[in-house]
């Protein structure tokens, strides 16, 4: 009698069909986010650091990767000129204003420009994302380089992100850019929280709001392509002044109202995973 087949049970089932490896989380958090922009220039890590200070600020535990290998703006943004410490094995993340930070701008000059291939930029991210002694955080806030490269391939095949969050300014060219990050992340299994239009206008003194980079575009591409509109940041002078000077805005005046929009988007965050 030929002996029977057995059953496979529905996981392994699974585990035979999945034709991606599995990918790994970034020990020492409990979920992942990334802040992407299709573009450069639009206030992608501006938000990222000042969403993972509003984090802070309600109540989460939380670590900032700057994985913009070319162009690092975390160590000028939350004022770190510090070096991490290492035991040889392990990087120990730079603390400031109570989050976990690191960045190649940390372990380089930073007016050295990073010259390297695509191999090495792989590299770097995997030491950020395995080899740094990230402890006990809610949310890691990584803040990609723009565009659709090897940096978005390697965090998206290879690390588990739990959420991607777009950042568009409303111009056409941009929101072009948008387009092809939304076919990214949906290609690579990425789930997108959804869409955020940074400068989308700007008050004057008169009191009006001038749309000076066009009107509802972020808004339109999230409903086109099913994603969540996620809400709006307005142009304000002072976001830049306190960028620049190394304290963002939400820690250097957490009553402003842009610092209030940060906080809002923070409530939603912990309120959706925690
Ligand atoms: P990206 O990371 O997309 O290249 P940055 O976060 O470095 O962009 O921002 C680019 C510049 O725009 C910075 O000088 C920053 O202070 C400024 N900026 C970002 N968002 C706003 C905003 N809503 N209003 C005014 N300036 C902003």
């Amino acid at each position: 009698m030929p002996k029977e087949k057995p059953e496979l049970s529905d996981a392994m089932r699974a585990k035979m069909s999945r034709k991606t490896p599995e990918k790994n989380p970034i020990k020492g958090t409990k979920f992942t986010i990334a802040v992407s922009s299709a573009k450069g220039g639009v206030g992608k890590s501006t938000f990222a650091t000042n969403l993972a200070l509003a984090l802070k600020k309600v109540g989460c535990k939380v670590g900032l990767l700057d994985a913009d290998i070319y162009g690092p703006s975390i160590p000028k943004m939350m004022g770190i000129n510090e070096k991490p410490k290492s035991d040889g094995q392990k990087l120990e993340p730079v603390i400031k204003y109570g989050i976990q930070c690191m960045s190649i701008g940390f372990l380089t000059d930073q007016q050295t420009p990073m010259i390297w291939r695509g191999p090495m930029v792989t590299s770097a991210i995997k030491t950020f994302t395995q080899k740094v002694n990230w402890s006990g955080l809610d949310f890691i806030i990584v803040d990609l380089p723009p565009g659709t490269g090897d940096t978005q391939l390697t965090f998206s095949q290879e690390i588990k992100i739990d959420g991607a969050i777009i950042i568009s300014t409303p111009q056409e060219v941009a929101l072009l850019d948008v387009i092809r990050g939304i076919k990214m992340f949906d290609k690579l299994g990425v789930k997108i929280l959804g869409l955020v239009d940074n400068m989308s206008f700007f008050t004057g003194d008169d009191g009006k709001k001038y749309k000076i980079f066009g009107e509802g575009g972020v808004k339109k591409t999230a409903e086109e392509f099913q994603k969540e509109f996620l809400g709006e940041i307005p142009i304000n002078s002072e976001i830049g002044r306190y960028g620049d000077e190394g304290k963002p805005i939400v820690e250097s005046d957490d009553n402003h109202e842009i610092s209030k929009i940060y906080l809002n988007f923070a409530n939603n965050i912990k309120l959706t995973y925690l």
